[in-house]
């Protein structure tokens, strides 16, 4: 069965319907059962996407398999086939950001810097060298080469859909795999229709998307076939990913959740940040991995920060993505708009009080105000988990050795960022911070192609980006002469 798009009324937008279909070996997956996806901004539907069933997966599998063996054997044509879906995904950008904005909710600009970044990442790999050494080994040398794992199982979430199936797709096919991706089933669309878009670009099997209704993603890692499972996500779905790969001694990259840490010291020009550190927490209305999800401001300059970010917030005009005016648009999904809704509940019963916003629009969509907390402590549900949604808790803090404490509490070690006009106290602060990236006076100012990002603790297992997300799509081989 084909799948369906339906417009939202008052937007001209093409039929893409054709391009929503699964993709395995070069051609659609047929399905007998599709499944509505929802415009955040409206609660209509945008299109249809095909539910691939778990038992239709070794077909799928089999794809990829059958495509390994020519795929790993030419490194040139895989370079050129990255390059070529760069360009592609380019020119696609004016076609299908609007339905990434329909479909995920975030403002269009936002949703067309997903095609532009996607562009950037799949080039960079393309140009990234494998690694080789050649090691003194007895009296002569060794080989230690990187091979290709063989199919890579990939799974999604729905904030940037796009981005984070290309931090996949490009790493996996640059080193020799092939890969069968499942992007979230609340954005499955752009990623099918990017999917759809690549099939001119790569030999058929090299990457087959699927789309469908969990349990989908534990039959995917459950699966025989794949060497590793690629996966990003919230913390409990990541440890289900986990156990499940064990069994087959699969190995797994695991990008979890965060409650990122911005300390924000005494010396800093507080109007100077606070657009900043504003945007650094409430981009996609702070539905990012690494956004910052905690403030600790020095006690001096706490409440001035507070009021700066409430003016900011205040300020923002909320609404429909695809209006170019708009800045935050709706939460994706109305389960994680409650949980926005019952943390702020939970903190102002704790004593906390807004500085701005709190409360859910009288409106269709999932919106709510981006919100400023005061008055908050560690200790208190919104303090001390992953919010991922569009309120900020400014926690105030007087003693340097408490406020490294308290952003290193907590089971989450993703990004952190440390803010001071004195460097060296804000490097060496940044060095006690348990993180995978930290930040001087911005935050995530390292999530770019050439570095390496992933999280400590129950933040992840691995890293993605740079050579060290290359390694993590090889197995090594040493290769050893007789005597020496
Ligand atoms: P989620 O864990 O609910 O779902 C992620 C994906 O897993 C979806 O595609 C879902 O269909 C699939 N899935 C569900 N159950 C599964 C199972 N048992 N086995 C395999 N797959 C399964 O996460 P979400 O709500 O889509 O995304 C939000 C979370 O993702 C947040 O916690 C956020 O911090 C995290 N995230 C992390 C990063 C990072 O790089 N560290 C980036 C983006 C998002």
């Amino acid at each position: 069965m084909r799948a369906r798009v339906t417009n939202s009324p008052g937007v001209d937008r093409p039929d893409l319907s054709t391009l929503f279909a699964a993709t395995a070996d070069g051609i659609d997956v047929p399905t007998t059962a599709t499944f509505a996806v929802l415009n955040p901004a409206t609660e209509h539907v945008v299109g249809y996407a095909p539910s691939v069933t778990p038992d239709q997966l070794d077909g799928v599998f089999a794809a990829a398999e059958r495509a390994c063996q020519p795929w790993q054997s030419d490194e040139g044509a895989r370079r050129q086939a990255l390059h070529a879906a760069a360009d592609a995904i380019d020119a696609a950008t004016d076609e299908l950001s609007g339905l990434l904005t329909a479909e995920q909710g975030k403002p269009l600009a936002e949703a067309r810097s997903e095609f532009t970044r996607a562009a950037v990442w799949l080039r960079y790999f393309a140009d990234l060298q494998l690694g080789h050494e050649d090691v003194p080994h007895l009296d002569g040398r060794a080989a230690v080469q990187r091979r290709p794992l063989g199919v890579v199982a990939a799974i999604t979430p729905w904030n940037v859909p796009l981005v984070l199936a290309v931090w996949k797709i490009a790493p996996a096919l640059r080193a020799g795999n092939t890969m069968v991706l499942k992007p979230s089933p609340f954005t499955p669309l752009t990623t099918l229709a990017v999917g759809h878009l690549l099939r001119r670009v790569l030999p058929a099997g090299v990457l087959n998307i699927i789309a469908g209704p969990d349990p989908l993603g534990a039959a995917l890692v459950a699966h025989p076939t794949p060497r590793k499972v690629s996966f990003t996500g919230s913390t409990a779905t990541g440890i289900k990913v986990a156990q499940a790969a064990a069994a087959g001694l699969k190995r797994v990259t695991l990008e979890l959740g965060g409650n990122d840490p911005a300390i924000i010291f005494d010396d800093v020009d507080v109007t100077a940040i606070a657009e900043t550190l504003f945007w650094n927490a409430f981009t996609n209305n702070g539905q990012i991995c690494r956004a910052v999800k905690r403030v600790y401001a020095h006690e001096s300059i706490h409440a001035e920060l507070v009021e700066a970010l409430a003016t900011i917030a205040a300020s923002t005009k909320v609404g429909d993505g695809s209006d170019p005016a708009v800045r935050l648009g709706p939460l994706n999904n109305p389960a994680q708009r409650d949980r926005v809704a019952e943390l702020v509940r939970d903190a102002l019963d704790h004593g906390a009080t807004v500085a701005a916003g709190g409360r859910q629009p009288a409106r269709p969509g999932y919106f709510y105000e981006p919100t400023i907390l005061d008055n908050v402590t560690d200790g208190v549900r919104v303090v001390d988990e992953e919010q991922f949604g569009p309120v900020l808790p400014v926690v105030a803090f007087r003693d340097t050795a408490d406020v490294i404490r308290s952003a290193n509490r907590g089971p989450y070690g993703l990004t952190a960022s440390v803010w001071s006009n004195d460097l060296d106290r804000a490097r060496a602060v940044a060095d006690q911070l348990d993180a995978g990236q930290v930040s001087l006076n911005v935050h995530g100012g390292g999530v770019v192609p050439h570095l390496p990002f992933g999280g400590h603790k129950l933040s992840g297992i691995g890293v993605e980006n740079g050579p060290w997300g290359l390694d993590a799509y090889c197995d090594l081989r040493v290769i050893t002469s007789a005597g020496r």
